[in-house]
């Protein structure tokens, strides 16, 4: 049974026209930095290398496995199919992730078919943008931010309420995270398009036909490329192809969901709270800069590889964007943010943006747990 999830009331953001000038000042500095540089905030040519980049490195990581050169040799065995696990969680963030924003092109059937990399690699796209999208709107607001829900399992959020297996969560947490991948693969997707007629705030859905039929020839297609047809055609024993599937998804399910969790669960992050009307009082950028860090903005191998979920607060703001142009608008918003006095947060490193997970993680798994609502109380973790 789900706790707390879908909210009673609509949930809206009631803003004041002196916090709704910053939002207006960040777009309109941003539409001029794309106009001033006359570029496209669309896919570029770089954006066109990782796409082929992804598909090359998933073929040969695939074909390596399939030759059956490492059947014989189980850590090598093993270590492919965790890289073909990696190669997955790059085209997620860097092809997936923008295509279900609508971010990859101006085309909409270029974003459609680009977003099947979601359902190639296990998740389904079209539950995706849906869940994603709640996301979105109302990050760190229980009720509505379908991420902080976890069946009562964690509590990320003060507002959960809390459970006596809490006190452990960020001792169970590595555990947890890393079935996070094969959860969604094998469980989530069917649960939702089947079993659950809402996802957040979005009730009663009625899931068009055409996506049941997406939904069983993608789970067919990533199955059965990445369990079954190793399972036949290797001369490994069935039980290895699937230990292979298994870490596949277990250490690269790990880094995906600690890469998503650091950018809004952390020490410092705000949990704002709808009051009885549910009215949010805040300008939805704000919102954002106050439940939203960065982390290795700076690295550029890191942003290259993570697809710019690192540089999460302007995705949030303007997710249409590519991500590709993300480091150069950063600084953008960082000048405009600095100028209305509002706090951009980042953390320089992984493991910074790590330890301060950790940190609120542990926090929470007291019941007593004091955490910020708005920025006024939340300390500045670092700016620029
Ligand atoms: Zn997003």
């Amino acid at each position: 049974m789900l706790v707390q999830t879908t909210s009673d009331k609509v949930v809206r953001f009631k803003s004041t026209r002196e916090k709704d000038l910053f939002d207006k000042d960040l777009r309109i500095a941003i539409a001029k930095y794309f106009q001033d540089n006359n570029i496209s905030k669309f896919a570029n040519a770089e954006m066109y290398f990782k796409t082929v980049f992804a598909i090359v490195s998933w073929i040969a990581v695939w074909s390596l496995i399939m030759s059956d050169i490492l059947s014989q040799r189980p850590l090598l065995f093993f270590a492919a199919f965790t890289a073909l696990g990696y190669v997955n969680i790059f085209i997620a963030f860097n092809i997936g992730h923008d295509a279900c924003h609508n971010a990859y092109s101006g085309k909409q059937w270029v974003n459609k078919m680009m977003s099947y990399s979601m359902n190639f690699i296990g998740a389904n796209s079209y539950l995706f943008r849906m869940m994603h999208n709640v996301h979105h709107q109302y990050v760190n607001i229980l009720g509505t931010d379908v991420t902080l829900e976890t069946h009562g399992l964690f509590r990320f959020t003060p507002d959960e309420p809390h459970k006596p297996i809490h006190r452990f969560q960020h001792i169970y947490t590595p555990v947890l995270y890393a079935l996070a991948g094969l959860h969604w693969a094998a469980v989530k997707d069917f649960k939702w398009m089947f079993v659950e007629k809402h996802i957040g705030n979005n009730k009663n859905i009625k899931h068009p036909f055409s996506e049941y039929v997406a939904l069983v020839i993608s789970k067919v297609v990533h199955f059965g490329l990445h369990l079954f047809i190793p399972m036949i055609f290797l001369s490994a024993p069935w039980w290895m192809a699937l230990l292979g599937y298994l870490s596949m998804q277990l250490l690269p399910g790990l880094t995906f969901a600690l890469i998503f969790q650091v950018t809004h669960v952390y020490d410092g992050t705000c949990y704002p709270k709808p009051d009885e009307e549910g009215n949010i009082e805040n300008n939805y950028a704000i919102h954002v800069l106050e439940t939203t860090a960065d982390f290795s903005r700076k690295s550029r191998l890191g942003s290259w590889l993570m697809g710019g979920i690192n540089i999460h607060v302007i995705h949030h703001i303007m997710p249409g964007i590519c991500h590709v142009h993300y480091p150069a608008i950063t600084e953008i918003l960082i000048d405009v943010a600095k100028k209305h006095g509002i706090v951009y947060q980042e953390h320089k490193t992984f493991g910074q943006a790590l330890r301060n997970h950790m940190s609120i993680l542990k926090k929470l798994s007291k019941p007593d747990a004091t955490v910020p609502r708005y920025r006024e109380t939340a300390p500045a973790i670092s700016m620029n």
